[in-house]
């Protein structure tokens, strides 16, 4: 008999006394219905989705002693670099291991206290013990609650800090690995992983669900999740945390993801459809982002942000040859031996078939490579022509398989002008950071400065910054000889960022904007494998300026000698790879006169 079997479903499901309380309700009422009823099949589903949901099944943790060397091992075999990440995760797990013990010991002081003051005869289970309710799920009658000893009262605060473990936010450009660090930590806890995506989520139905009076309601995304995993401490994996929408008439999002992460909230989560408080307190949270900007200040305030940047050229080669290309000669059918990329046909796909940060395209490069391999591997042996099969790829083969090359050194074609400085970029979207030509171009006019190349308003200032300090220094610049002069009488200016359909903004570029517009005054031209970056004040003051990694890296791609930093990012310096100290001469300088004779 169907209830029979549903009643047998939510014994196994091992409910909580609350949600043990509610099914009972629904039982009783379900076997009163006539199954011809619509809400015999509403209630029907409802106590399916109760009886799935892992109230309080859990996975061993993988955490004795041995583990943290496991862990780390883990993280090592699926990623290559990232150290400092792996050392902020594994110091994570340290003290998940370390808390659990102690929650452990705690659990275990509170039960006794417990069983201590129960009378005899009252054999109650000890059910979640965030629980104040002392009711057994069997018995029928209300007991009054009983009153917590002061040790209890100490012991259960004590275990609710203990319980609060923060939630973790890798933030990152696209492709840097953030998704599957997070299924690595999975892996290595031994904890099943489930993934959300929040990227376009704009109900809050969506994250809480739906009310049961609703027409084909349903669980959120967050008891979804869970009943798919079938237990309550798996790794949930918040996907795009940046990308999920704010308050709107289809209620907030943000707001229900807030309750979700906050550790005084999330031990009694209740979704609008299932509506009994659910403890989330046991799962893992790691949410991941492209960009901090567009999370709700609220919910970044919960979480703690590690950050990746993107590789280099370098880095990526090795993650290549480790990871990628073992992966996608796998997934294609052939066995290592068959492909065979060279370090510098690597390179070349790295450089001339893709411009990003992370290594996502370089991946999909790397599968096109293996596909194409694997069909000739497939033909000679069709026709019996293995044995001159090649598995080596060269770089004229590239040309072949993956078609001309997209990008190339922008560099080697400039010569230097009066006017034009090559500044540095860092896309906040995650394409690799690269160098950018600043142009300014002077005219018969008055005065008048106009500006092209979809340049932001702070963009703007920095320019009028740039051109005023320029203007008041004049003479001690030599750009005139007579102190009273305007330079700019009887001139305009334009100022123009080439490639203009890409937006940008921010100050970072002031410094170069200066001496673009001293260039172009004094008539003498800057070498174009010279860049800068940094943000310029009206004292002539050089600020620091953020993504100096994504920077130099473009800067070193397209052929950069020497750049101008502000000595104030001393420490992103300090953090750089080799590869790009080696590469490239870095000046530091904090005043525009301290600049110039790097130039000159
Ligand atoms: P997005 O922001 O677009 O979601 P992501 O940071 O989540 O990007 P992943 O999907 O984790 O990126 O990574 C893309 C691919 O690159 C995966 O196959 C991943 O294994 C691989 N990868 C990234 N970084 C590394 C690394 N350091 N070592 C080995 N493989 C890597
Ligand atoms: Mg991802």
């Amino acid at each position: 008999n169907e209830v029979e079997e549903l009643k047998k479903k939510l014994d196994d499901a091992k409910l909580t006394p609350e949600a043990q309380k509610v099914a009972d309700r629904e039982l009783k009422r379900l076997a009163k219905m006539n199954p011809a009823q619509a809400e015999h099949q509403v209630c029907r589903n409802y106590l399916e989705n109760l009886a799935e949901i892992p109230w309080t099944k859990m996975t061993e943790d993988n955490l004795d002693a041995a583990t943290l060397t496991k862990a780390r091992k883990q993280l090592d075999d699926d990623h290559y670099g990232l150290d400092k990440i792996k050392k902020r995760l594994l110091e994570y797990l340290a003290v998940l291991k370390l808390k659990q013990a102690v929650n452990m010991d705690l659990e275990r002081q509170i039960q006794a206290i417990t069983q201590a003051s129960q009378p005899k005869e009252e054999k109650a289970e000890e059910a979640s013990s965030e629980d104040e309710e002392d009711v057994a799920p069997s018995t029928k009658k209300e007991e009054a609650p009983r009153e917590q000893t002061p040790e209890e009262v100490r012991i259960l605060k004590h275990k609710k800090m203990v319980d609060k473990s923060p939630i973790l936010l890798l933030v990152g450009p696209p492709g840097t690995g953030k998704t599957s660090l997070a299924k690595s930590v999975a892996t290595a806890l031994g904890r099943k992983f489930h993934r959300i995506s929040l990227g376009g989520v704009r109900d809050e139905a969506e994250i809480r669900g739906h009310r049961r009076t609703y027409v084909a309601a349903m669980p959120g995304l967050i008891v979804n999740g869970l009943k798919k995993v079938g237990v309550a401490n798996p790794v949930i994996l918040l996907d795009e945390i940046d990308k999920v929408g704010t308050s709107s008439y289809h209620g907030d999002p943000s707001a229900a993801m807030l309750e979700v992460l906050d550790p005084e909230q999330n031990h009694t989560f209740v979704d609008h459809y299932v509506n009994i408080s659910i403890d989330l307190s046991k799962v893992l949270f790691i949410a991941t982002a492209n960009t901090l900007e567009t999370i709700p200040p609220p919910l970044l305030d919960r979480m703690e942000t590690i950050q990746l940047s993107g590789y280099t050229t370098l880095e990526k080669r090795h993650i290549a040859t480790r990871h990628l290309i073992p992966k996608q000669i796998t997934t294609n059918g052939l066995s290592l031996q068959d492909v065979q990329l060279k370090d510098e046909v690597i390179d070349k796909v790295i450089t001339s078939y893709t411009r990003e940060s992370g290594v996502r395209n370089l991946e999909r490069e790397i599968g096109s490579v293996c596909r194409s391999k694997a069909v000739q591997f497939a033909e000679a042996k069709d026709t019996n022509t293995l044995p001159v099969y090649s598995p080596s790829v060269s770089v004229d083969d590239l040309e072949d398989i993956l078609g001309i090359e997209r990008f190339d050194e922008e560099l080697a074609a400039r010569t230097a002008q009066p006017g034009v400085v090559t500044g540095l970029v860092a896309y906040s979207t995650g394409t690799q950071g690269s160098i950018l030509f600043i142009e300014v171009a002077d005219m018969p006019g008055t005065g008048r400065v106009q500006l092209t190349g979809k340049l932001g308003d702070v963009l703007k200032e920095s320019v009028e910054v740039a051109l005023s300090w320029v203007k008041s220094h004049a003479y001690e610049l030599a750009l005139t000889h007579d102190p009273n002069e305007d330079i700019m009488k009887a001139r305009s200016i334009h100022v123009h960022c080439p490639s203009g359909a890409i937006p940008k903004d921010g100050p970072s570029a002031g410094l170069a904007h200066t001496v673009a517009l001293i260039s172009l005054f004094s008539g003498k031209a800057v070498p174009p494998n010279i860049a800068m970056t940094g943000e310029f004040s009206l004292r002539g003051k050089v600020m620091p300026v953020g993504g100096i990694k994504e920077k130099l890296i473009g800067a070193l791609r397209a052929g950069v000698k020497k750049v101008l930093l502000p000595q104030q990012n001393r420490k992103d310096v300090k953090d750089l790879p080799l590869e790009v100290t080696e590469g490239l001469e870095i000046v530091q300088v904090s005043h525009i006169w301290e600049a110039l004779p790097h130039i000159w």
